[in-house]
This record gives C-alpha cells, structure tokens and sequence, in this order.
C-alpha cells in the first residue's frame, strides 16, 4: 500500500469511528457500516468493529456510553493493522 494511501484511508477511519460509532447510542446501530464501498467499511466487518454489539462482543467494550478516545484510538489502531495486512 502507498504511504499517502493509508494515511487517507486511517483519517476516514478515525471519521467513521467518532461518526458511527462514539456516541452512547448510535444511530442504526448494528446497520450503521456498509458492507462495501471504503476500505474501512470492509475492515470494519473483518475486525468485529462495525458496530457497539460487535465492538462489545469481540473486543469487550461496553455498549450505552460514549467511547473514550482511548478506545477510539484502539478501534483505529485495529483498524490499521488489518488494512496494512492487506493489499488495499
Ligand atoms: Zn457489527
């Protein structure tokens, strides 16, 4: 992946993350993450980070209250490992 790629795509990431996922209860939740269309979209859904049941699930972080930027940097950061195993 080119350098300037993932530094673009991992800014998406963070957007996503504050925008779909950080508030208490997002909208849709649990439908919020398209399937397709952005890499990270696709890394979402790989990484059980697509939404609060997955992220609580899989990485057992509490539903109903507003993720910390701790767990937000950690949500990205999982993010970015997949997306540089990948040839996106
Ligand atoms: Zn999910």
């Amino acid at each position: 992946m080119r350098q300037r790629g993932i530094e673009t795509i991992l800014e998406h990431a963070e957007q996503f993350v504050r925008d779909r996922l950080a508030t208490a209860e997002p909208a849709n939740d649990g439908k919020q993450t398209p399937m397709r269309n952005h890499p990270v979209f696709i890394a979402q859904h790989a990484t059980g980070t697509c939404c609060r049941g997955c992220l609580s699930k899989w990485h057992h972080i509490a539903k109903g209250r507003e993720l910390t930027d701790d767990e937000v940097a950690y949500v990205v950061a999982v993010l970015e490992r997949w997306l540089r195993l990948q040839d996106v």
